[in-house]
């Protein structure tokens, strides 16, 4: 598939993180496929490796609820309430952090959700309570959402996946151990820093991550799937061929109805 540069992305995710204002539609940058998604899947299955991939495609900021918290934890001595301090403790435990506190911090940060380049949001929503409410509030924005897709992956691989993962805790780039090592072992090709294991990737929060999943993922996928908004893709192969059979799937699915620029800007 032939795809044309992305224009001007906005990429100020400083505004997600920690819920300050951003711009909304970057001057002189034309949205061309505004599609709003939200990623649902297991832990491990490559929902990060996507959002990037698919919010750059979006020309958007990847917007993950797990980065919110880990930044928070990040700065956890000066920046947190005892709501987040308790949300930070879950978090390491592996376990979901409390509707009410994820619900909060998603309406501190709408105007990530208004983005004229649409948005694509990783780890939210996990429960069918956080899926109303996000429906309810993008309905207030009149930006409703386009489609739910889900990852999947068998268990195994998913353990694979997760047991080697490892993150440069400076600049936070992202290495696997089997599939995209780095180049001096457990160094950061890009600052030297040691590398480290996510502290909820450790074996004793993966299984508690795997449960809370098994746990609240049928009913969200059939949430999602009743309105006609789930969209399914196997995530074995390649984190590029994912992301080609996702682009393919939301242009197949949306063929008639477009995102409107998508619509004026790709004819
Ligand atoms: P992730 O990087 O998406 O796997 O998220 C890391 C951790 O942050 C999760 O294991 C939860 O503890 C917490 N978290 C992130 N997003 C949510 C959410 N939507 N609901 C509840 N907890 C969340």
């Amino acid at each position: 598939m032939t795809e044309k540069p992305i224009i001007a992305p906005p990429a100020d995710r400083s505004a997600w993180l920690e819920a300050r204002p951003a711009c909304l539609e970057p001057p002189g940058a034309t949205p061309r496929h505004p599609f709003r998604l939200v990623l649902l899947g297991p832990p491990g299955v490559g929902k990060g490796t996507q959002a990037a991939r698919i919010s750059a495609w979006l020309g958007a900021c990847p917007l993950s609820t797990g980065d919110v918290f880990r930044h928070a934890k990040a700065t956890e001595t000066t920046c947190c309430s005892p709501a987040m301090t308790k949300a930070l403790e879950k978090m390491s435990r592996g376990e979901l952090v409390d509707d009410a506190i994820v619900l909060d911090l998603i309406r501190e940060r709408t105007t990530c959700l208004r983005c004229g380049f649409g948005f694509c949001l990783d780890g939210f929503p996990r429960t069918v309570e956080q899926a109303r409410r996000l429906d309810v509030l993008l309905a207030e924005l009149n930006r409703p959402l386009h489609a739910a897709v889900d990852f999947t992956l068998p268990r195994e691989k998913l353990l694979r996946r997760l047991s080697g993962r490892r993150t440069c805790p400076k600049c936070r780039r992202g290495y696997h151990l089997e599939t995209s090592p780095p180049r001096r072992e457990d160094h950061c090709d890009d600052c030297g820093e040691v590398l480290q294991i996510r502290e909820d990737d450790r074996p004793e929060a993966v299984a508690v991550r795997l449960e809370a999943y098994a746990a609240t993922a049928d009913p969200l996928l059939a949430y999602y799937e009743a309105s006609g908004r789930l969209i399914r893709i196997e995530a074995e192969k390649s984190p590029e061929a994912v992301f080609r059979r996702t682009v393919r799937t939301l242009r197949a699915r949306f063929k008639e109805a477009p995102p409107e620029p998508w619509k004026q800007s790709e004819t």
